[in-house]
């Protein structure tokens, strides 16, 4: 059964024209009872959920990146800015992701809510790793038209060098679960995010679990981009 799972996968893969070679190979998928991380790299989507008590504010080392991002746009005239609370670089809390959520969910109604916004206890935001960008020289914010910003095409360009990646991309919402979100970055760390910008991947087919059903802690045998780091 696993082989024949494989097997659809590298299919789908081959017919979106990335990773023609993609490698197989094992991964590590670990939960501490928070969170869960494979291959050493924390993970929430709409199938890996975090404890309702993971608290852990943004990132040090996020922020300490995305500092430096910033300061490097700003040189060019390009001016980021956080979307959200002031001073808390995207973080937001189980509890302020269930009443955006709720919020969502009576503007729009659940399935086109759920496209837009994530479940409390499965935002990248509550991971502390993920913050949603604008351009600082432009008033709107949150829709794909900043996709044209400046700010847009610097992160979509440079942002990997900081560790950075465009989470949730055109074209693979049926991956991600979620609609093409131009302005929510995540924190990888360079050397993921160089790999993972270099194939134009999201998170998930790079660790090899797109398409997969949720795996629990274990190793597994998987079709993932990375697998061709990994020997
Ligand atoms: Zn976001």
């Amino acid at each position: 059964m696993k082989r024949i799972l494989a097997g659809l996968i590298s299919l789908s893969v081959l017919a979106t024209g990335h990773e023609a070679e993609a490698a197989s190979c094992k991964i590590n998928v670990s939960y501490n009872k928070q969170f869960y991380k494979i291959e050493g790299l924390p993970i929430a989507n709409k199938q890996y959920g975090m404890a309702k008590s993971y608290h852990p504010g943004a990132n040090k080392t996020m922020i300490r990146s995305y500092q430096k991002m910033r300061a490097a746009a700003l040189k060019k005239g390009i001016v980021l800015d956080v979307v959200g609370t002031p001073g808390a670089y995207g973080y937001r809390s189980y509890a302020v992701q269930k009443q955006l959520y709720n919020d969502y969910i009576n503007l729009y109604g659940f399935s086109y809510a759920s496209k837009i916004s994530a479940k409390p206890g499965t935002s990248e935001h509550q991971l502390g790793l993920a913050m949603d960008i604008r351009d600082g020289t432009n008033y709107g914010t949150l829709n794909t038209a900043f996709e044209y910003t400046a700010a847009s095409k610097f992160i979509r360009e440079n942002g990997q060098r900081y560790g950075f990646i465009v989470r949730y991309l055109k074209g693979k919402e049926a991956i991600t679960g979620f609609m093409y979100e131009p302005w929510h970055i995540r924190y990888v760390g360079v050397t993921h995010a160089t790999r993972i910008k270099k194939d134009n991947i999201t998170l998930e087919e790079y660790l090899g679990i797109a398409g997969r059903r949720k795996l629990s802690a274990g190793q597994y045998q998987v079709n993932g981009a990375l697998c061709k780091y990994k020997r």
